[in-house]
């Protein structure tokens, strides 16, 4: 059963120049229970598409268009009060790039965690949050006695697990994890991964899982949505994205992480930088950068195209690419 669907949404940001086209045109729906990824480059809009979905966006940011119905409900339409006490952190929770941000200096880390779980919950007491707080602690291996702390005496890898805590004490139906790995050493990113969907399996919660990482994508998610330019460009279950897409700039994305590329698939390069999303102009945001790039790409944007399995492509050639890898691969020999 459908738990998210976003519809044509545009989330801009005022900007000295004009308006920043973040997400601009965006849908996308989750089921149930699913993991599915944010994949691009940096600044291609992942985090504003998750942060639009709980309206955790700065002041300047304004949804333009578009709606983002949860369970049934046009979050869209709902007031800042509505949200907190409806959506926020109770179903649809956010573990942020930065889990250090995303806690108050001035109380300890389980003081904040009883005061989500207390507001959201009349029937449960401060003591009763108050070990639940050290139970998920225990569960995501942090000395429960540590719930004492405040914010500034935790590692950045402890800052992150208090966060999972934080974000899965209320069993929430959906987790936007936020990049929840990148501030961290390699050994230690690995380890808050296997916790996060261990727990998330546990409490049978959705998740969308941002990263410039394919590899972290390819290894946790079951659907993978492609991001460029403030549009998702492809999206489709994880091992058509990574063995079979039809974008070209998955093709360059998967590129990039050569250990999940299959070999004797023909390796397309992406060099260039993204968009300039204020004056992103007409056409396939993509075009200038992209090697298949011919008149039409220049001038309309492209269609999204079905391919069955709910494998959806937005690429002028998506129906060529077999043969135009083909040749790219005889013109590189
Ligand atoms: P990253 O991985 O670096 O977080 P991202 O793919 O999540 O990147 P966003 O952070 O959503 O991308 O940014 C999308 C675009 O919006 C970028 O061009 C960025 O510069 C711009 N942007 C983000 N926040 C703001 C803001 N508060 N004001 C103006 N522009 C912003």
């Amino acid at each position: 059963m459908t738990l998210l669907d976003i519809n044509g949404l545009k989330t801009y940001y005022r900007a000295d120049d004009g308006w920043v086209r973040a997400t601009d045109d965006a849908s996308l729906s989750i089921e149930r229970g699913e993991t599915v990824g944010l994949v691009g480059e940096s600044g291609s809009g992942k985090t504003t598409l998750a942060k639009s979905i709980i309206r955790l966006l700065p002041d300047n940011a304004e949804i333009r268009d578009g709606s983002i119905e949860f369970e049934g409900t046009e979050v869209t339409d709902l007031s800042d009060r509505e949200l907190r006490k409806q959506i926020r952190w109770s179903e649809i929770s956010m573990i942020p790039q930065n889990a250090m941000n995303g806690f108050d200096p001035v109380y300890t880390v389980g003081e904040q965690i009883v005061e989500v779980v207390t507001y959201h919950e009349n029937d449960t007491s401060k003591a009763e949050a108050r070990e639940r707080a050290r139970d998920l602690f225990d569960d995501l291996g942090i000395d429960p006695d540590r719930v004492d702390d405040y914010p500034h005496q935790f590692s950045g890898g402890m800052a992150q697990r208090a966060m999972i805590a934080l974000a899965l004490s209320l069993s929430p139906s959906l987790v936007l994890a936020d990049e929840p790995t990148t501030a961290l050493d390699v050994v230690i990113q690995d380890r808050i991964l296997d916790t996060i969907k261990e727990m998330q399996t546990e409490i049978n919660s959705a998740m969308i899982m941002v990263t410039h990482d394919m590899s972290v994508v390819s290894e946790t998610c079951d659907r993978i949505a492609v991001v460029y330019g403030g549009r998702i460009v492809e999206i489709a279950d994880a091992e058509t994205i990574i063995t079979n897409p039809r974008h070209p700039y998955t093709l360059g994305l998967r590129n990039a992480f050569p250990d999940i590329s299959d070999d004797d698939q023909e390796l397309i390069s992406i060099p260039g930088t993204p968009p300039d999303l204020v004056d992103p102009g007409e056409g396939c945001r993509f075009a200038p950068r992209c090697p298949f790039a011919r008149e039409e790409c220049w001038k309309a944007t492209p269609e999204t195209e079905s391919y069955g399995n709910g494998h959806r492509v937005k690429c002028h050639r998506a129906d060529e690419i077999d043969y135009l890898q083909e040749e790219a691969g005889k013109k590189s020999t």
